[in-house]
């Protein structure tokens, strides 16, 4: 009995042994780190999905198991990141810049555990119109129908800051809906909304979708002076225009002027370094085939990825890019 209690107390510690000793393998324990995107016809659910495959494609070599989750957006994936019920997050850079500087949905209340991790494609505030809206100009939008986006979402404080910049404000002189950008496009299909604003990169399935139906539909230009000022002001704005050819059945025949921000991977500062350097090293170390896994990431580069975060670039990341030399 005693020796049959030895023996199995040896067998217990050389497993025990072996596992503490195995590299990390599948038979290691698997850290699972999820991603916020937004809706599923945006382009941070895919962008969710393709950062999550160059790491799952490593999971031998890291054990980290990467998913994806649709969320109401930008602001939403803020909040839970911070809070830690989400690992990653995709955000707009004005909403980090907002939330590490206390402004609009934080306003008081910096986001200081909030990290940086890279940034990704250009976001473009876009406005559609049903040609029968008549609407060809933002300051034609008085008295209409308008979707400027769900509480938690990046793009409705882009559509609040579009408006009031030229002289509209959305709680009297429009009739504004706060729908999802899932949801949007189909309203404007139906004719329950004239027009729909959303800020996200181009092409997504939510612009195929409010420009393939029935009722025809024009992207309408977001620009002119009071534009120009609120990019001049607001240090995360810049000019961009709406490749239009990507939507053929639009009704328009010459690209849109408007201004957008660019997309950004961000993260806590508790999330642990080693998931942080795992997962930019595999998106950087295999630029180019990520490149390629949307439309949307046409005009990437690594220096370009670097730009745009206003929060702490995570130590998990700094670590790679000082060992890539692409920080010094
Ligand atoms: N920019 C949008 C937001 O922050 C999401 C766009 C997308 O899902 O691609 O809510």
């Amino acid at each position: 009995m005693k020796k049959a209690l030895i023996s199995a107390t040896a067998i217990l510690a050389v497993f025990v042994f072996c596992t503490c000793l195995a590299p990390s393998s599948a038979s290691a324990k698997t850290i699972f780190a999820t991603i916020g995107t937004g809706g599923i016809t945006g382009v941070y659910y895919p962008t969710g999905g393709a950062i999550a495959k160059m790491v799952n494609d490593k999971r031998d070599k890291y054990g980290i198991r990467c998913t994806v989750e649709a969320t109401a957006g930008s602001v939403y994936n803020v909040n839970s990141v911070v809070s830690g019920d989400l690992e990653f997050g995709l955000v707009q850079a004005d909403r980090q810049y907002q939330a590490i500087n206390g402004l609009e949905e934080w306003k008081d209340k910096p986001q200081k555990d909030l990290r940086a991790v890279f940034s990704i494609h250009p976001e473009a505030v876009t406005l559609v119109a049903s040609e029968a809206s008549g609407v060809k100009d933002i300051r034609e939008l008085k008295g209409k129908r308008v979707n400027i986006g769900n509480p938690g979402s990046g793009q409705r404080q882009n559509s609040i800051d579009a408006l009031s910049a030229v002289g509209i404000d959305f709680e009297k002189d429009i009739k504004a809906e706060q729908v999802k950008a899932a949801e949007a496009p189909g309203l404007l299909q139906d004719g329950r909304i004239d027009a729909l604003f959303y800020t996200v990169g181009h092409p997504s399935g939510a612009f195929k979708e409010a420009t393939a139906g029935a009722t025809k539909v024009r992207f309408v230009s977001v620009s002119g002076p009071e534009i120009e000022k609120l990019i001049k002001d607001k240090p995360y704005y810049s000019k961009t225009s709406i490749p239009v050819k990507l939507y053929p059945t639009a009704v328009n025949d010459a690209d849109v002027e408007t201004f957008g921000v660019k997309a950004t991977f961000v993260t806590s500062a508790k999330v642990p370094e080693d998931i942080v350097y795992a997962i930019t090293k595999e998106v950087f170390e295999n630029f180019d085939e990520f490149k390629k896994l949307h439309p949307a990431y046409e005009s990437l580069t690594k220096e370009g990825m670097l730009e745009g975060m206003s929060a702490e670039i995570h130590p998990g990341a700094m670590k790679y890019y000082k060992e890539a030399g692409l920080i010094k």
